[in-house]
């Protein structure tokens, strides 16, 4: 979501006849998009922050604006905290900074907090895409579950859904335009249209997007298990491979007391019936997921569950967090009582489990021809997904970045393939 934010901020300044500098050094304008999920990422944004001291010793003019979810969470006590930041803004009031920059270019540099209420219409900034086959399309903002470890409800605040005639308008623009893949992101996109009686569901709204005729994939990030509907499971099983075999379901632990604690509404036994029945339905899917270690009460049985959970799930992915307390939610209350040691073991050996299971599961791929897009070059490789959204090294001549190729599989590793370009496409 950040990222797909910073291509809406670089478009709003671009059109106020702002350039891209070389290096955050060299530039008169830097605009510093949060995310405050983990303490880790809020710590990197206040790293970068300290630097803009620097900056304006070398560039008396030069402004530094903090956005994304760290503002929104708590603008009032940051504009004390760092006199160094000129406008801290709420990330839906961005359409707003051409303005608000031009103002404090003539009113020297006092700090100062610029927050107002959430506001959806940010979403209309045509973005920059840094891609040219490769696009996010919001389709929601906000979140209305309250998970007990989560700041987003706080930072981003309830769901509010986008019309589903503007985002249909630029999916067709995007296909128009030869994009191979179009990703519908929100905090809780199975959710969408919840909010709003007269908007059409998730699954309508997928299958629109599938009907707009071109050659490309869809993806959708990220999806809540309890809103996973039979309807869903249908849209993407019936557009296969245009909606891609990949479904990303955060499942957090598998311990029913923990995930009573952190109110994610479903039970370990549902969550594995309801793997069960996507993967009959899409033989070819491929499930990751993520999951927090040490939540506060996490017992070792509790984790043992978390572990027995991985067995039996088999995930291709999962990405894992050691808990850390998030000031403001509801778990930040509770006592933090899994030690950092044990956070770190516990990691350490869901780690362990995940890559058996995904090198097993990789291997299956071995001699078998998949479709990759291929995303970027390293060295002589050339580095794509495949529709599971698998990363693949490629191995072949004459292969473009942005380019959809068919690669034969030769190699399986625990995060990935590695394969030789036949034929492209
Ligand atoms: S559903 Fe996701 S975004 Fe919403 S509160 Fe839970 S973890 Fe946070």
């Amino acid at each position: 979501m950040n990222k797909s934010d910073s291509e809406r901020i670089a478009a709003i300044l671009e059109r106020a006849g702002w350039q891209t500098a070389a290096s955050a050094d060299q530039a008169d304008l830097v605009v510093l998009n949060t995310c405050s999920v983990r303490q880790s990422a809020e710590d990197r944004a206040y790293g970068h922050i300290a630097k803009w001291r620097r900056y304006r010793q070398r560039n008396p003019s030069f402004i530094g604006v903090v956005t994304g979810c760290v503002p929104a969470k708590e603008g009032d006590k940051l504009a004390k905290r760092f006199p160094a930041v000129d406008i801290f803004l709420n990330i839906q009031d961005i359409e707003k900074l051409p303005e608000l920059v031009a103002e404090k270019r003539q009113t020297a540099f006092a700090a100062g907090t610029e927050y107002t209420d959430q506001n959806i219409n940010y979403l209309q900034a045509v973005p920059h895409h840094q891609s040219n086959f490769q696009a996010y399309v919001p389709i929601s903002i906000g979140c209305n579950n309250f998970c007990t470890y989560c700041v987003v409800p706080h930072a981003r605040g309830r769901e509010k859904s986008r019309g589903s005639a503007e985002i249909l308008r630029e999916c067709q623009e995007l296909a128009a335009k030869n994009y191979k893949e179009i990703t519908l992101l929100g905090q809780n996109v199975n959710s969408y249209g919840q909010d709003d009686p007269a908007e059409i569901d998730f699954p309508t709204l997928l299958q629109q997007v599938a009907d707009i005729s071109g050659d490309f994939w869809i993806r959708f990030i990220t999806s809540h298990p309890k809103d996973m509907s039979d309807k869903l499971i249908k849209v993407i099983a019936d557009n296969q491979p245009k909606v891609t075999p990949y479904v990303h379901l955060a499942v957090q632990s598998g311990s029913n007391k923990i995930l009573a604690a952190m109110n994610r509404k479903y039970t370990k036994g549902d969550y594995l019936r309801l793997i069960g029945k996507i993967r009959q339905a899409v033989p070819k899917v491929a499930i990751s997921t993520d999951i927090i270690v040490g939540f506060p009460g996490e017992t070792a049985a509790d984790f043992r569950e978390t572990v027995n959970l991985f067995k039996r799930a088999r995930f291709n992915m999962a990405y894992i967090s050691q808990y850390s307390p998030r000031p403001g939610t509801a778990a930040a209350e509770m006592e933090d009582d899994v030690s950092r040691a044990e956070k770190r073991q516990r990691d350490k050996e869901l780690t362990a489990v995940l890559e058996e299971i995904a090198l097993e599961e990789n291997q299956r791929d071995v001699g078998k021809m998949v479709k990759v897009l291929i995303e970027n070059k390293k060295g002589s490789r050339y580095i794509g997904r495949t529709p599971q959204g698998k990363v693949v090294k490629v191995r072949g001549r004459g292969l473009t970045v942005g380019q959809l190729v068919e690669v034969q599989v030769e190699e399986a590793l625990a995060w990935g393939l590695e394969g030789r370009a036949l034929a492209s496409s």
